[in-house]
């Protein structure tokens, strides 16, 4: 059994923390590998250490002061290495860190710091041995990284080490040039060392205990998801539901090893398990819902639309030439309605409405633009009777139009849009129905 553990910027924020990571690893010795994040914040509006070092480097490339602030990044991280008593210390590393700020090392090799030393930090106080990411991590000369090259060296240098931590976010080109992933991105080095290693499972600690069925700002208190499949966290993240990056999921999901989230603050909630496939029933007939505001809906009228071959492609095509990508697209006998990011859609509405005009001659257009979609997502929907119609009962109770309905194939979503102003109503009637009234 092997185990790889990723712990996220608040399970590192303190010396405090640090111990309680500690902790768990002792606790179970199958967990070998470990990627930590940056310290992140200590309370609510302290700053994450990834954030100091953008700032810092961008004061260094503007010429503009920035020891002052440097110090405080190494103050961060002094408290920790006094507070856990080691004897540790970090002053080559800093006057390392302020050279290469002055030969302007790049941004990425700024942020990528705030892991580096806690890493450093980390090895030393389990005792594990430390290696750079950027050694076994690659990306090419234009930057995209390398999954195949990365794989092989992951395994290589792993297969002689018995415990490790490698530090996360970041890696690096041939020429050591350190390039990172996007933010939040330890979590995809966490999945990357999980696939080398071919892990049994993948642990990624953070500060919660796991992914809750809604969003707890707009629904008091849920109940969090016991388990969940790729598919189904896929189109939970994608509605706007995170905990881990999306990015994570591509390289264990295609071993088929588990994610599991836990909560460092409360090491013995289970989480939340992520899997390719699972016999276990879900709790209740839905696994989460998840929203998003922000959408406009194109509503194309035309009699006969049906009988028109090749209707919907030149519509389509005119949002394609605009570079505007397409949500949904629910259609009627004569009419089709297009949903689109407001956002996206507005800088090219003009341009759009006149080119559907001219290339299919419609009845009619209709917009409108205070619309946000929600989706209902859960594996127990398809051997379920009647889940549209509870979902559609409690919004009537709820006094609430539905705008649009779509079921993917699937059966393992529904999307309703509804009006902004309804979208936190929506949720909590959904939430209602289906967790707190259970059948
Ligand atoms: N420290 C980086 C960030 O704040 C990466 C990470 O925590 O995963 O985005």
């Amino acid at each position: 059994m092997k185990k790889v553990v990723k712990f996220g910027g608040s399970s590192l924020a303190n010396a405090n923390q640090f111990k309680k990571v500690a902790d768990i690893i002792h606790e179970d010795n199958t967990r070998r590998y470990v990627v930590p994040s940056a310290p992140g914040k200590r309370f609510a509006d302290d700053i994450k250490v990834t954030d100091m070092l953008y700032s810092c480097y961008g004061k260094a490339i503007r010429g503009i002061k920035y020891s002052d602030l440097l110090a405080a990044i190494h103050d961060r991280y002094n408290d920790i290495i006094k507070g856990l008593g080691l004897s540790l210390s970090l002053e080559d590393e800093f006057k390392k860190i302020q050279e290469n700020f002055e030969k302007q090392a790049g941004r990425d090799y700024a942020a990528s710091r705030g892991e580096y030393l806690n890493g450093i930090i980390l090895a030393a106080y389990l005792d594990f041995e430390f290696i750079d990411a950027a050694e076994i991590i690659r990306f090419d000369e234009t930057g995209v990284f390398e999954a195949g090259f990365s794989n092989d060296l992951i395994e290589k240098r792993l297969h002689k080490t018995k415990r490790a931590v490698i530090p996360g976010f970041y890696g690096a080109k041939e020429d050591g040039t350190v390039v990172t992933f996007s933010r939040g991105g330890s979590d995809i080095s966490g999945a990357l060392v999980a696939l080398a290693v071919k892990a049994d499972v993948y642990e990624n600690w953070t500060d919660v205990s796991g992914f809750l069925i809604a969003d707890p700002r707009i629904v008091k208190n849920p109940q969090s998801i016991e388990t969940i499949t790729y598919k189904e966290l896929r189109e939970l993240s994608y509605m706007g539901a995170s905990v881990l990056h999306e990015e994570a999921i591509f390289p264990v999901r295609k071993e088929g090893i588990p994610i599991n989230i836990r909560n460092t603050n409360k090491p013995d909630d289970p989480g939340t398990l992520i899997v390719g496939n699972t016999c276990r029933r879900p709790k209740f007939t839905i696994t989460g819902i998840a929203g998003h505001e922000g959408f406009a809906s194109i509503t194309i009228e035309k009699a006969l639309m049906n009988s028109e071959v090749g209707f919907c492609r030149k519509v389509l095509q005119i949002f394609e030439d605009n570079n505007v990508s397409i949500e949904h697209m629910p259609s009627g006998i004569d009419t089709m309605t297009i949903l689109v990011h407001k956002d996206e859609f507005q800088d090219h509405e003009q341009m759009i409405l006149s080119s559907i005009h001219k290339a299919v001659h419609p009845d009619h257009i209709e917009l409108e633009s205070d619309l946000a979609l929600i989706a209902i997502v859960g594996r127990g929907m398809r051997s379920t009777r009647g889940t549209a119609g509870r979902i559609f009962s409690a919004l009537a109770h709820a006094h609430i139009n539905v705008k649009m309905i779509d079921q993917g194939s699937s059966e393992l979503n529904i999307i309703i849009g509804v009006r902004h102003a309804d979208f936190k109503n929506a949720i909590r009637a959904i939430y209602e129905i289906f967790v707190d009234t259970v059948l």
